[in-house]
C-alpha cells in the first residue's frame, strides 16, 4: 500500500514539509492529485461485496483528503483527523461527537461567537444543557461539574478578548469524571500549541485561518486522540460530511508554508503592539505573548509562539465615533471578519450578547487587529495617520 514514511520523529518544520506526502504513489509528483470524484469502481463483485479496497465512495475519503488528514494527524500527534467544510462545522461535529440527550456541556464564556450561537440554538433542542464558565477557572472548574457533565469546551486565547485558559488543569479535572475536553486552537495553530499534549481530546482548527492562510477557502479540522477518535469518525461518516477536493488541496498547500508565515505574523504583531503601547490614545493591549499580559505565564508554559491576531482598547473616554473614524481612515487594514490570510484586517470589538459570565465594560472602545505580512513600517504609518485623524 502506501510507501509514505512516518514523520513523527521529526521537528515541526520538517513535518510541515513532508507529512502526508507519498510522491512515488503518484508517479513521483511532489503533491498528491486533486481527486474530483463520487463513484469508485471495483475490479470484481467479490471485492465490491467484501469492501476489500482502500476507497469505496468519495464521501468516505479520497487520496487528497487522506493526505491532509494524515499530515495533520502527524503534526497534532493525533489518532485521527477529520476535515470539515468550515471551522464552525468542525466545532459542531466535535461537540456532537461527545454529547447526547440528558448531558451537560461546559463552554468557556470567551468562546468564538458562532460557537455560542451553535450551542444556544442547536444543543437545547437535542436535550443537552449548555453552561458557560469563566475562562479564569482552572482546576476549580470542578465546582461546576454535575453527574451528567460529559464535555468541557475551551478556547485560548479567548475570542475578541484574548484571555488565556489553564487548559491542562481543566483537562486533568475533566478526566476525573471522564468528560471529553475540546479546544478551539485556531489562534495558535497546531504549530504553536499542541492541545492533545495538554490533555485535550478533540483539537479544533478553523483551517480557514492560518492553515489555508490566503483568505480564499473555508475549511475546518478536528484532531482526536485514541479516546475520542472512534465517535468522531463514526459521526463524520453518519452525517455525510465531506470537504471539497480543491479546497482540501489549498489547505495542504497552505500547510507547507505555515511556519514561515506564522513567524512573520508574530514578528510584525510584536512590532506593531510595541509601537501602539507608546501611543497616548491606546489603553490595554490584548496579546498573551506580551510580558505584562495577564495570561503571559500560561502562554509561555503551554504555547511555543504567537500569531497575528490581537486587540487593543482605546483609552477610556474615547467615543464610538472616534473608534469608527479610526477604522474608516485606515487604508491598509481591511474591515472584515475572519483572519489568518496574508493581509491585515481590523474590526471593532462588540461584546454585547457574547458574554454572560465574564464581565466587560460596555463603554470601552476596542479594536481587533489581524496583522498581515505587509511591511510593519507601512502598517504603523497607516495607523498613525488614522489615530491623528480620529483624535484631532
Ligand atoms: C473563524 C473562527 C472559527 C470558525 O471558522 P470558519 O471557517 O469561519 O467557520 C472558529 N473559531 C475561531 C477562533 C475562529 O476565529
Amino acid at each position: 500500500m502506501s510507501s509514505q514514511k512516518s514523520t513523527s520523529a521529526l521537528k515541526a518544520d520538517t513535518k510541515l514539509a513532508h507529512a502526508g506526502r507519498d510522491p512515488l504513489a503518484f508517479h513521483g509528483f511532489v503533491n498528491p492529485p486533486v481527486v474530483h470524484a463520487s463513484t469508485v469502481l471495483y475490479p470484481d463483485t467479490k471485492t465490491l461485496v467484501t469492501g476489500q479496497q482502500t476507497y469505496s465512495y468519495a464521501r468516505r475519503g479520497n487520496p487528497t483528503t487522506d493526505s491532509l488528514e494524515s499530515a495533520l494527524a502527524e503534526i497534532e500527534g493525533a489518532a485521527g483527523v477529520k476535515i470539515a467544510n468550515s471551522g464552525l462545522n468542525a466545532i459542531a461535529l466535535a461537540v456532537l461527537s461527545c454529547v447526547k440527550a440528558g448531558d451537560h456541556i461546559l463552554i468557556a464564556d470567551t468562546a468564538y461567537g458562532p460557537t455560542r450561537h451553535f450551542a444556544d440554538t442547536v444543543l437545547p433542542g437535542l436535550g443537552i444543557t449548555v453552561e458557560y464558565y469563566a475562562p479564569s477557572l482552572g482546576e476549580e472548574i470542578r465546582s461546576l461539574f454535575r453527574p451528567e457533565t460529559t464535555a468541557v469546551f475551551t478556547e485560548a486565547p479567548g475570542s475578541l478578548t484574548f484571555e488565556m485558559q489553564d487548559v491542562p488543569a481543566i483537562a486533568a479535572a475533566a478526566r476525573t469524571i471522564d468528560a471529553t475536553v475540546l479546544m478551539d486552537n485556531t489562534w495558535a495553530s497546531p504549530l504553536f500549541c499542541q492541545p492533545l499534549s495538554l490533555g485535550v481530546d478533540l483539537s479544533i482548527q478553523a483551517g480557514t485561518k492560518y492553515i489555508v492562510g490566503h483568505s480564499d477557502v473555508m475549511l475546518g479540522t478536528v484532531a482526536a486522540n485514541e479516546r475520542a477518535w472512534g465517535k468522531l469518525h463514526t459521526l463524520y461518516g453518519a452525517m455525510g460530511c465531506h470537504a471539497a477536493p480543491d479546497d482540501v488541496f489549498l489547505g495542504l498547500r497552505g500547510l507547507r508554508t505555515l511556519s514561515v508565515r506564522l513567524e512573520r505574523h508574530q514578528r510584525n504583531t510584536m512590532e506593531i503592539l510595541n509601537w501602539l503601547s507608546g501611543r497616548p490614545e491606546i489603553g490595554a493591549l490584548k496579546y498573551p505573548a506580551l510580558a505584562n499580559d495577564p495570561g503571559h505565564e500560561i502562554w509561555r508554559r503551554d504555547f511555543s509562539g504567537s500569531s497575528g491576531l490581537c486587540a487593543f482598547d482605546f483609552v477610556s473616554g474615547t467615543s464610538e465615533e472616534q473608534a469608527f473614524k479610526f477604522l474608516d481612515t485606515l487604508t491598509l487594514f481591511g474591515l472584515g471578519f475572519s483572519w489568518g490570510g496574508f493581509e491585515s484586517l481590523a474590526i471593532p470589538v462588540r461584546l454585547k450578547g457574547q458574554r454572560t459570565v465574564a464581565p466587560f465594560d460596555p463603554d470601552l472602545q476596542s479594536v481587533r487587529l489581524h496583522i498581515g505580512l505587509e511591511d510593519p513600517e507601512d502598517l504603523i504609518k497607516d495607523m498613525e495617520q488614522a489615530l491623528t485623524e480620529a483624535f484631532d
